[in-house]
């Protein structure tokens, strides 16, 4: 071959790196800009709360086109050989921002992608890490849920958060489901995974960590925000005597914290559930109606709670319909 003709070759290869290159990067910046709208007053923030362990604190606000449905608590565990991820955030775009910060930290494989529950604050991320071909985890009851509430859940966030935010969101199914337990594992830590009876919803799910001591808890817990009762009031309780059991030192609410003091973190939400529970039992013994449980029941609790008269009509309303038929 003459070296022209090298030369040439050569200067083909070089500008078709080029071209490929720079057409993927502009692919890169048209797919960020196009989908997602960059919130510079509420950036994504981190935070390392053991070796390896970070958690994005949610804000306590509901759904708004500022904040990308970014209000639950979501989180990641770098093991040994991969990464598991802990809910997914409330939109494509929370999660997004999510699966880049986690790259900026490890490039190990995202194994496994842990929805705690369906809520759209925890799941609606999933679809971000779609690509990266994780382990979908969830409660056996996770997709019955979804499949019964998923594309109302998508209609409302389209509504309250807007359309370019969740451009993109998609309903992903777990692709392994737990029933009991499952342990699952990332090298050097072995996680253990638990499901259980109606409480928050009816399908909760935990991720203990007994190398560090920490319980990823869902909504299984709420700190500061009010909790929200989407399964039994009843329920509830009884689980939370049962979680109070694992050994753990720290918990990681699914809304605020974000890292507590185990099993100490419990008490607020115990006291607001026994109180309502108490409430509406008087109530309903005087033949009290809905709306006066509405208005009236665990109002004591009001102090110490954010976005208390959003939801706490809400769970005396539910709770109220449990508690009737006792
Ligand atoms: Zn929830």
């Amino acid at each position: 071959m003459s070296n022209k003709k090298n030369i040439k070759i050569i200067v083909c290869i070089i500008s078709l790196i080029y071209l490929t290159h720079f057409s993927l990067h502009n692919q890169a910046i048209a797919d960020t800009n196009s989908t997602c709208p960059t919130l510079k007053e509420q950036p994504f923030k981190l935070t390392k709360i053991a070796e390896d362990t970070y958690v994005r604190k949610g804000v306590h606000q509901i759904f708004t086109p500022q904040n990308l449905a970014a209000i639950a608590n979501i989180g990641f565990i770098v093991g040994k050989n991969s990464i598991a991820v802990i809910d997914t955030g409330g939109s494509y775009c929370d999660g997004k921002r999510f699966l880049s910060t986690i790259r900026k930290i490890s490039n190990k494989p995202i194994a496994y992608v842990i929805n705690t529950h369906a809520h759209p604050d925890h799941t609606f991320g999933n679809q971000a890490f779609k690509a990266e071909n994780p382990v979908f985890i969830g409660h056996e009851k996770l997709p019955r849920f979804l499949a019964d509430r998923g594309s109302l859940y998508l209609n409302n966030l389209k509504r309250l958060v807007g359309e370019q935010a969740m451009s993109n969101t998609k309903i992903i199914l777990p692709t392994k489901t737990v029933s009991d337990t499952m342990t699952i594992d990332l090298g050097n830590k072995q996680l253990i995974l638990k499901a259980y009876q109606t409480a928050h919803t009816d399908h909760d799910l935990t991720v203990y960590d007994p190398s560090t001591k920490i319980i990823w808890a869902g909504d299984l817990l709420f700190a500061e925000h009010t909790p929200v009762i989407d399964g039994s009031l009843i329920g509830w309780q009884k689980v939370m005597d049962q979680l109070a059991k694992i050994p753990a030192k720290y918990v990681v609410p699914g809304h605020g914290g974000p890292l507590l003091e185990w099993p100490k973190a419990l008490a607020p939400q115990r006291a607001y559930l026994q109180t309502l529970t108490k409430d509406l039992r008087t109530i309903i013994q005087k033949g009290g109606t809905m709306s006066e449980a509405e208005s009236g029941a665990g109002q004591s609790q009001k102090k110490g709670w954010v976005l208390f008269d959003q939801f706490n009509p809400r769970n005396a309303s539910n709770g109220f319909a449990e508690l009737e038929w006792e």
